[in-house]
């Protein structure tokens, strides 16, 4: 698995903690110099299974530059030909000759921020397109690509259940293969942040109501949902995030990017200048037997399908339920999660109160 971080944008969301921002020309095509300079001091010969292109918004880069950094990573690694392929990309960066030319470099999923197709939600987000823009950037995307994502949010400033049901319907309208859908959260460093008693954010309530209508709405416009915030037709997951959540390891590319090669975990620095000037990454952690399992629990869990009390066994060489026994049981006394045979899975209830549940696991 490659991750490649490209942290630019063509301005700055007003809610937006990522590594991302403004840049010119002269900075990104360092940047791209960089990055491949990155992937060819770490070129083994692993095989590529996905290539997921971040940011930030990847589509600020030419596409020449994207074909240089493809080329890089097919001559540095094994991608496998049935490797799945995608790139992020933001209403109003791309046209229909961008798109075209997206696929012809043999990307083959799209990932779309589009986070509402409310225009007046999208002043308040600080983005730069409109809903016409994300409509008709969802229409051509169609065209190219089989299998198109779309980012919602939820639980914003003036957003209301009807506004949330419009985008809903919205995304069936338009028939893409998979949704990401994702709750505000209003993080320091950022405009909302400063601005967080001036906003009028829906109540608890409210968000409850937003999130029961997500989790009920998408299943029924023929959406599963294989993760906490996550829905797909069938056959269209994600097989890059369903690594990271069965502990695969990968290789993270460019500012900020981390990297798991199953036993430690690096990151690069964040600076884009720093980065551009070329450092070592840092060891973030050693992940420790303790840790691996800790981490087999609480990322598997964030998948409707849960863990494998098996799978556990055969990495480990333990029983889930001698190490785990404890929170299992009283989290199944909660009523937050399932055992069923060999697996171990969130309930409905247990999915809404996630983040309580994996910190459980946290021994
Ligand atoms: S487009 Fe995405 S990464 Fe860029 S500023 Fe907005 S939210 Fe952040």
């Amino acid at each position: 698995m490659i991750y490649i971080h490209v942290p630019f944008c063509e301005r700055k969301c007003n809610y937006c903690a990522f590594n991302s921002k403004v840049s010119d020309a002269a900075e990104r095509s360092a940047y791209v110099e960089a990055l491949i300079r990155e992937i060819n001091l770490r070129a083994d010969d692993s095989t590529v299974e996905t290539i997921y292109i971040g940011g930030g918004t990847p589509t600020t880069l030419k596409l020449a530059e994207l074909e240089k950094i493809l080329y890089a990573v097919r001559k540095a690694f094994n991608v496998d030909e049935r490797a799945e392929l995608t790139i992020e990309a933001n209403p109003g960066t791309v046209d229909g000759n961008y798109l075209r030319g997206l696929k012809s470099l043999g990307f083959n999923r799209l990932s779309l921020g589009v986070q509402s197709f409310d225009d007046e939600l999208l002043k308040t987000l600080g983005r730069i397109h409109d809903s016409r823009a994300a409509i008709e950037t969802v229409e051509h995307a169609k065209i190219f690509f089989a299998n198109v994502s779309v980012d919602l949010m939820y639980g914003l400033p003036n957003q209301t259940l009807e506004h949330l049901r419009r985008d809903l319907e919205r995304v069936k309208a338009l028939d893409v293969e998979h949704v990401s859908i994702y709750g505000l959260e209003l993080e320091e460093g950022t405009k909302f942040f400063e601005l967080k008693n001036q906003l009028a954010l829906p109540d608890e309530d409210t968000c409850a109501d937003m999130y029961d209508l997500i989790t009920q709405t998408l299943p029924r416009f023929g959406y599963r949902r294989y993760e906490v915030s996550n829905f797909a037709r069938k056959g269209f997951e994600s097989r890059h995030n369903v690594g990271y959540w069965t502990g695969k390891s990968y290789h993270g590319f460019g500012a900020g990017a981390h990297s798991f090669d199953g036993a430690l975990r690096t990151s690069n620095v964040r600076d884009v200048a720093t980065y551009i000037k070329g450092s070592e990454p840092i060891i973030e952690e050693i992940v420790t037997r303790q840790a691996a399992m800790e981490e087999f629990c609480f990322l598997g869990l964030r998948m409707t399908v849960g863990i494998s009390a098996q799978t556990f066994h055969k990495k480990f060489g333990a029983s889930i339920f001698d190490v785990f026994g404890a929170v299992i049981a009283e989290n199944h006394q909660r009523g937050l999660l399932e055992v069923d045979g060999d697996r171990i899975y969130l309930t409905t209830r247990g999915l809404a109160l996630g983040n309580e549940v994996f910190a459980d696991f946290l021994l």
